[in-house]
């Protein structure tokens, strides 16, 4: 059997693509070659862009309601694919099914939020700012935006970024991770499917030539980003310079605070979870854990907890997680835990030599947990990407958060505690933008917005929510009298309304 091509889409045809660089796509437990996507020619993603912009003409015009009716159409057969999706999405990403099924969902959260386009970007009126003279504001589209996304969640951060954007009157560029795009490719075809007009989406496949084009394109006027510091710093310095809109969400380092009065057993179970699932491929998997007082003495269990969670292939329902997305990804994972033990770090569950039954060839990782961690060791200085736990070991909660506030990331955090006074604390001294108090990943539902801060996140407006509507929306604000009668009341020279 031949291998299938990704194909493109564009101007509502999929279309297969003339370039000649092509990478396969394989699954991650077995290196089975799954299809081969095409790295989109310059004339491609030219073509691309043309047809948002001639799309965004008549789109930018569609009331409101007709908007939100295809994302309600679109919210109804994702909840019909649902499944399906998420086995797709779970043989190229290498999640378990049960996980592909949370990064399906909560992308269709998403699209439900986008339903209420028309509430979420009302503008405001005062009437009478000066006598007879009212002010409002309306928001309006800004053309063709753009989403470059990363591998991690093939489904839940497409789904950040078209639905909101398009709902919101624009039309759309989506390059996809190309190690796993057959996910988004699936999302598009029933974004098709649900009626939407030819134009509103694309989606072009291809590395940093294809992202570069677009992000130089004059007719992209703004460029949501998700993937790692050094993408995105480039995204954004780039795209900002060109006085373009830009939201970069980048890497993390998250920290779970465990205070001495937690629920033990309750600390335990997060942190395993929290680490390990998703072989801790997610930018909010808590990758360190930070023991004030006495609950060090938990970590012995902590330990017990992590070999007890066992990585297997995607249709395995006893696995815990799956493998890492790529060779390159083990052996760089791999590389940093070696780092570790060199730098003297205790290495308390070694994951390193890691086998699945049926699955030699799988990018495994057994969880891994360290202890004696220094802020200066690349263990801890660098993101992992991998099933590693960092334990460390502090006197104080103040300790903790002076710890925690000196990381340059600020992407997630949590505390476990039974004190409302350390948790109203933390809450208010940590500088990260998402925090959990008893909730090992505080991920905000699609109402709030996903708000990372500092190396995390380089821009504005945050993703989904109404920052998200604000961000691909311009406000215009107009100030308006009418005359009842012809009236002449003289020049006025001054700045005043009168
Ligand atoms: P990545 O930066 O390698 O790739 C992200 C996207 O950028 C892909 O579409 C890729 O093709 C493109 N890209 C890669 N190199 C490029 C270059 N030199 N120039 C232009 N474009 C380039 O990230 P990844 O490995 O796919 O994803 C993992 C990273 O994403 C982690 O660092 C993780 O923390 C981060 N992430 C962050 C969030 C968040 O919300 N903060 C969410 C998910 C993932």
């Amino acid at each position: 059997m031949t291998t299938p091509i990704v194909p493109l889409l564009i101007g509502g045809e999929l279309v297969q693509s003339a370039s000649t660089t092509l990478i396969p796509v394989t699954n991650p437990a077995t290196q089975e070659i799954l299809a081969r996507v095409p790295f989109a020619t310059a004339a491609e993603v030219e073509r691309a862009v043309s047809a948002a912009k001639s799309a965004f003409e008549s789109w930018k015009e569609t009331p409101v309601g007709e908007r939100a009716r295809l994302m309600l159409r679109y919210q109804a057969l994702l909840k019909e694919h649902h499944d399906e999706i998420a086995e797709l999405l779970a043989q190229e990403s290498g999640k378990t099914f049960e996980d592909a099924k949370g990064d399906v969902w909560r992308g269709i959260e998403v699209v439900e939020h986008a339903c209420n386009v028309a509430s979420l970007g009302m503008g405001e009126t005062v009437e009478n700012v000066a006598r007879k003279i009212d002010c409002y504001s309306i928001t309006q589209p800004l053309g063709v935006c753009v989403g470059i996304t990363p591998f991690n969640f093939p489904a839940m951060i497409p789904l950040w970024m078209f639905p909101l954007a398009i709902a919101c009157g624009n039309t759309f560029v989506l390059k996809p991770s190309e190690q796993d795009p057959l996910t988004p490719m699936r999302l598009a075809q029933l974004f098709q499917q649900a009626g939407a007009p030819a134009g509103l989406l694309q989606v072009v496949h291809g590395g940093k030539e294809v992202v570069n084009q677009l992000l130089n394109h004059p007719d992209t006027p703004a460029i949501s980003f998700v993937g790692s510091v050094a993408v995105g710093e480039h995204i954004y310095r780039t795209g900002t310079a060109q006085m373009k809109r830009v939201q970069a969400f980048a890497g993390a380092k998250n920290h779970m605070v465990v205070m001495p009065d937690a629920s033990k057993n309750q600390v335990l179970n997060a942190l395993a979870g929290a680490s390990v699932g998703a072989a801790g491929q997610r930018c909010m998997a808590i990758s360190v854990a930070v023991f004030v007082g006495r609950s060090r003495d938990w970590i012995p269990e902590l330990r017990d907890a992590l070999a007890k969670v066992r990585p297997g292939a995607w249709n395995d329902p006893a696995a815990g997680y799956g493998p890492l997305i790529n060779p390159q990804a083990k052996e760089r994972v791999l590389r940093l835990i070696q780092e570790g033990k060199e730098a003297g770090a205790e290495c308390l569950l070694d994951g390193t030599e890691c086998v699945v039954d049926g699955y030699p060839d799988g990018n495994w990782i057994g969880p891994t947990l360290f202890r004696q961690v220094t802020p200066e060791m690349s263990i801890y200085r660098e993101e992992i990407f991998g099933p590693v736990l960092i334990a460390l070991e502090v006197d104080s909660l103040e300790q903790a958060i002076a710890l925690i506030n000196a990381n340059p990331y600020g992407n997630g955090t949590s505390i476990f505690t039974a004190s409302g006074a350390a948790a109203r604390k933390y809450q208010h001294e940590i500088k990260v933008g998402q925090v959990g108090i008893n909730v090992p990943v505080p991920v905000p539902l699609p109402m709030f917005s996903f708000t990372g801060w500092r190396k995390s996140f380089y821009g504005d407006q945050h993703a989904y929510g109404k920052q998200a509507v604000r961000f691909y929306t311009e406000t215009k604000t107009v100030t308006a009298r009418w005359f009842e009668e012809d009236s002449d009341t003289g020049v006025n020279t001054t700045i005043q309304l009168k």
